[in-house]
């Protein structure tokens, strides 16, 4: 599996009820590394853009609403499968029916108000994280200094 890194967004419904703190502890315990944080009122322009394969859906009004009601924080993670990782850790979309122990099935009731997003394949990634973090430098490469202890430094770094 390749060192990847992926779009995270903390949705406004995450942000108001003061989830943030503990949705950022399921990444950090993982032993995702942030590479990348903000917190914004995103512009309606961007978030049409993030998601505009969903021009066509009839939730996409409401949700691009939604986004743009409040503020959002922008976390960009690196870690080796990232993508899969985080699309696992957050669970379903409809939080109702997301697994206990994912941020969506313990945090969450709403198929629409579901508190996270995350990139869903590679394409996807490069995309958010060049909407999000457009500027050079907004992204961090520093190394943890457990990393030889989350990964098996001969079997999965070499
Ligand atoms: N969404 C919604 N109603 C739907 C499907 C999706 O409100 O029937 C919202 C929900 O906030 C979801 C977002 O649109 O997270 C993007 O949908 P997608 O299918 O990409 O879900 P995700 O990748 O976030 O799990
Ligand atoms: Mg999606």
């Amino acid at each position: 599996m390749a060192m990847e890194r992926t779009l995270v967004l903390f949705k406004p419904d995450a942000v108001q009820r003061g989830l943030l703190g503990r949705i950022l502890t399921r990444f950090e315990d993982k032993g995702l590394k942030v590479i990348g944080l903000k917190m914004r009122q995103f512009e309606r322009g961007l978030l049409e853009q993030h998601y505009a394969v969903h021009r066509e859906r009839p939730f996409y009004p409401n949700l691009v609403a939604y986004m743009g009601s409040g503020p959002v924080v922008a976390l960009a993670l690196e870690g080796k499968g990232a993508i899969e990782v985080v699309r696992k850790l957050m669970g379903k979309t409809n939080s109702a029916q997301a697994e206990p122990g994912t941020i969506r099935g313990d945090f969450g009731m709403s198929f629409s108000n579901n508190l996270v997003h995350g990139s869903d394949s590679p394409e996807a990634a490069a995309r958010e994280l060049a909407l999000f973090f457009p500027a050079p430098g907004e992204l961090v490469t520093w190394t943890p200094a457990n990393l030889g202890w989350v990964y098996s430094v001969k079997e999965e770094l070499s």
